[in-house]
């Protein structure tokens, strides 16, 4: 079974690694019955405008009842609908308007590894905002060009110039763009093994970086008029220890709250989240970390609060966006009845490439692997 969501606070355009731009991604939100999504791109606010103008849009043709407004499809012929909480599946138009909100994803540096707070409902043309993403930008195309040296070196064709081509202009290129990437060219069996094989700390093509401190980040985002978050705690594979120590070094610098639902997230690993914001008195958010299609991993995909905790849209900033406490999460359960095909991914990932699609490796393992099951994935 799936769930569903109508709010995701966490996802990635062709402005940083995700495959879908601010518009595409838009369209796939109105597709899937959301009623809010964060863009959330790493290290830079590049993709918001485009998106918010485009719900705008989108939003005065549901107003208008217009025959080309956005629809909803989540419902493939393949999906039936088990049950909707806390409303209908057939909403009026009214009801399935879309709120698009600023967001960013820092990577910072915290005792030598590499920790993710995003920041919601900020001012992303705040000059202090813009000047950290600048020193983002020139950090990240240094080691963007460093990474692309060692991929050429192990028989990669132009791969910085190929990633940029394939996202927008301007855009941040992180690892995940050239996971992609080789994972296009055939040389991995999925974009998980291509961060296996080449891209991970101890691989070929890695490259060390110190981000900038999470306090800057913290200090940068709330001064914007936002709220930083520390995002997919459980996926920094810390000891039970270790994480408190971060999650109390992140509130003593003045962070407001933590990501508690992430789509390849077990139930466990929700309500061991859900504990721990719930004892530092962190506001919870939830967001799919969406990049690109997958049975795993959409926009609104399995996120799920639990009630008790105190939902991060209740916070000031967000009411500059319409949310308050009277904004309710709706879920719709849904079961599909067909995988997609890792042989069918990686086709559509070389589109994206105008690969160089390699007929030397076949995807061959088992769907489950080549797609990753739930909690099976180290993403940060
Ligand atoms: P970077 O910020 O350049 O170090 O790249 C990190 C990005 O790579 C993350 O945001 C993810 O999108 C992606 N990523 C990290 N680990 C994995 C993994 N094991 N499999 C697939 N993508 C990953
Ligand atoms: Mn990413
Ligand atoms: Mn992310
Ligand atoms: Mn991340």
């Amino acid at each position: 079974m799936t769930t569903i969501s109508n709010i995701d606070l966490h996802c990635h355009t062709t402005a940083s690694d995700g495959s879908l731009s601010p518009t595409a991604i838009v369209a796939r939100a109105y597709g899937r019955g959301l009623n809010v999504l964060a863009i959330t791109d790493h290290d830079l606010v590049a993709g918001v405008e485009e998106g918010i103008r485009a719900a705008e849009k989108c939003n005065a043709l549901l107003l208008a009842h217009a025959p080309d407004a956005p629809r909803e499809h989540y419902l493939k012929d393949t999906a039936e609908v088990l049950s909707v909480d806390n409303g209908v599946l057939d909403r009026p138009d009214e009801e399935r308007l879309l709120t698009v909100i600023p967001g960013v994803e820092f990577s910072t540096t915290w005792n030598d590894e590499q920790i993710h707070v995003a920041g919601l409902f900020m001012d992303i043309n705040h000059p202090r905002l813009q000047q950290l993403v600048q020193s983002r930008r020139v950090a990240r195309t240094e080691r963007a060009l460093a990474i692309a040296a060692k991929l050429e070196r192990l028989g990669f064709e132009r791969p910085y110039e190929r990633c940029v081509a394939a996202a927008q202009e301007g855009a941040t290129i992180t690892r995940g763009n050239y996971a992609r990437l080789i994972f296009a060219d055939g040389k991995a069996k999925s974009v998980d093994d291509a961060f296996h094989q080449y891209l991970r700390r101890g691989q070929p093509a890695y490259v060390q970086t110190k981000w900038g401190p999470i306090d800057e980040v913290i200090e940068v985002v709330t001064e914007a008029g936002g709220v930083a978050v520390l995002a997919h705690p459980r996926r920094y594979n810390f000891s039970n220890q270790r994480l408190r120590r971060l999650i109390n070094d992140f509130k003593s610098w003045g962070g407001q709250a933590m990501e508690v639902s992430s789509a390849q997230q077990k139930p466990t690993d929700r309500d061991y989240l859900a504990n721990l914001c719930q004892q530092y008195e962190l506001l919870a958010s939830l967001g799919s970390d969406f990049h690109s299609e997958g049975m795993y991993r959409d926009l609104g995909q399995n996120l799920d609060l639990p009630a008790h905790l105190t939902p991060v849209w209740t916070c000031e900033a967000a009411a500059k966006f319409g949310l308050s406490g009277d904004f309710k999460q709706r879920l719709v359960h849904v079961t599909y009845h067909k995988e997609e095909s890792p042989a069918s991914q990686q086709a559509a990932t070389a589109a994206q490439f105008g690969a160089i699609s390699s007929t030397s490796h076949q995807a061959s393992s088992t769907p489950a692997k080549a797609l990753g099951r739930p909690g099976s994935i180290v993403h940060l």
